[in-house]
């Protein structure tokens, strides 16, 4: 087990993680609200928490993920009664296409998805609790949490409660709140809303309190790691603490890790701009999940990343480049006497496992991969290669794997089309002599030649490029 540092949002600054128990991580992830597709913004997020799950094991930790799925709410409610369908009815499929993205991404199934309907004697338990001990009120149905009561309230977001009027009322639904600043626990229901029974008449749970009932159901009421959006930090984060810590009298979760937003060709995602994307209508325009996934993890996770087109090309490019030395390694002969890559597998590793261990910094560990990659092509082209060497790069590659789940073309082809992986490095060299061609550097078109002869695959020069083929 590795040590490990991360930027925890609670006291805004970097430092040792120090997980409860000793060498077992428990995280709690906010999931999707399922009134609609999940659109990449929601899917880097989660990627985040994928890159995360992946990290902490690949240090040696042992982890415990819980992520929740939102299946009532505000949006879920409006969006299946404008369908005229029951919530469950309608938020199926929704459901279905979150997993179906996961498994798209080849992002791994976290240990839990409690779903909200599905823990409503819970989420009411912790109400009464707060009301029993003074912290929230009812009004009209509905229960309200005391935010004077809190003297913490805050300190997760920086939000400064003085800032806003004590006793100014709103125009909003919530009209019946004793202050401005509470906010809802329950909500009693409207007519025609789904509803569920409680001490204070039907109703239904407040987003904020199902996040922090289902976490402490599946977690304990303190665990190690909180993740979300950076948009979930005020108020959905700050609410969390300040009913869970209300209820139990004890610290919530004690690492708060927020991903930063993707934004489109510089701007937000949104619906009025034309540019919100889903993964499924990206991949309906052909774009590659593998090259997705790649992009999504390539910029750290506390910094905005940018989504272009532009960018998915460049990724698909970087990961051409992976896989066209996996093929020449695969295919070259040891012929030296002596290994020749046990140093810089070994000094790559260290590096790569830094990276991880510093704040997740999986673009770090990306620039070592291809600085690896280098040296084992250089190794190759010189005739360096030496008993064991092909092993211990793919022992590497498979390791580096694990952390990244991108190196691997295999993984990433239907079971039906074996040799893709191949054809793809082969197009890659294919590429790469015709650039040599049209740059006149016929030396190296030749070698190339060479080397794919070598294999069995035959290049036929055509009017309309480059063509090859298995002999
Ligand atoms: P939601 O389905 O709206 O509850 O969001 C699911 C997750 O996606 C939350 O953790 C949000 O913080 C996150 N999220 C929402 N919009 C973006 C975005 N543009 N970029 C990255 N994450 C986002
Ligand atoms: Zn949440």
């Amino acid at each position: 087990m590795r040590a490990v540092t991360f930027y925890n949002t609670l006291g805004r600054r970097l430092g040792p993680f120090e997980p409860l128990e000793l060498g077992k991580v428990r995280f709690y992830t906010c999931g999707p609200t399922v009134y609609n597709h999940a659109h990449i913004g929601n899917l880097r997020t989660f990627l985040f928490e994928d890159l995360l799950r992946r990290g902490l094991r690949f240090l040696g930790y042992e982890v415990t993920q819980v992520m929740n799925v939102t299946d009532v709410d505000d949006k879920t409610i409006r969006e299946a009664a404008a369908a005229g369908l029951s919530l469950d009815d309608y938020t199926a499929p929704y459901i279905d296409s979150f997993f179906e993205d996961l498994d798209t991404l080849h992002i791994e199934r976290a240990e839990e998805y409690p779903r909200a309907t599905h823990h409503i004697p819970e989420m009411i338990a912790m109400v009464e609790s707060l009301v029993a001990k003074g912290y929230a009120y009812v009004a009209d149905g509905s229960v309200f949490f005391r935010i004077a009561e809190d003297d913490d309230y805050g300190r997760l977001s920086g939000f400064d409660l003085a800032e806003v009027r004590q006793g100014e009322r709103v125009a909003s639904d919530e009209y019946d709140k004793e202050d401005v600043r509470d906010f809802v626990l329950w909500k009693g229901a409207k007519p025609e809303e789904p509803s569920w029974d409680s001490p204070w008449g039907p109703g239904r749970p407040g987003w904020h309190l199902e996040c922090s009932a289902m976490s402490m159901r599946y977690l304990g009421e303190t665990f190690d790691i909180h993740t979300g959006g950076v948009d979930n930090i005020f108020p959905h984060h700050e609410n969390e603490i300040a009913q869970s810590e209300s209820t139990t009298g004890k610290p919530f979760a004690r690492y708060w890790l927020h991903a930063e937003h993707l934004i489109v060709d510089g701007e937000k995602m949104s619906k009025s701009a034309g540019n919100f994307y889903t993964l499924k209508e990206l991949l309906a325009q052909g774009v590659e999940p593998r090259a997705m996934r790649y992009l999504l993890s390539s910029t750290h996770y506390r910094k905005k990343l940018n989504f272009t087109l532009e960018g998915l090309a460049d990724a698909s490019a970087a990961l051409r480049r992976l896989d066209e030395m996996r093929f020449r390694l695969d295919h070259a002969r040891e012929e030296a006497a002596e290994p020749s890559l046990v140093a810089a597998t070994g000094e790559a590793l260290e590096r790569f496992t830094e990276a991880v261990a510093d704040d997740l910094n999986v673009a770090g560990c990306l620039g070592t991969v291809f600085g690896f990659s280098k040296k084992v092509n250089v190794a190759i082209e010189a005739g360096e290669l030496g008993p064991g060497d092909r092993e211990r790069v793919h022992r590497l590659l498979a390791r580096f794997d694990e952390l990244l789940g991108v190196l691997d073309p295999a993984a990433w082809q239907p079971a039906e089309t074996g040799e893709a992986g191949d054809d793809a490095a082969i197009d890659a060299l294919v590429a790469e002599r015709q650039q040599a061609r049209e740059s006149r550097d016929f030396v190296r078109a030749d070698e190339i030649r060479d080397e794919l002869a070598a294999l069995g695959i035959a290049i036929e020069d055509t009017p309309q490029g480059p063509r090859w083929k298995r002999q």
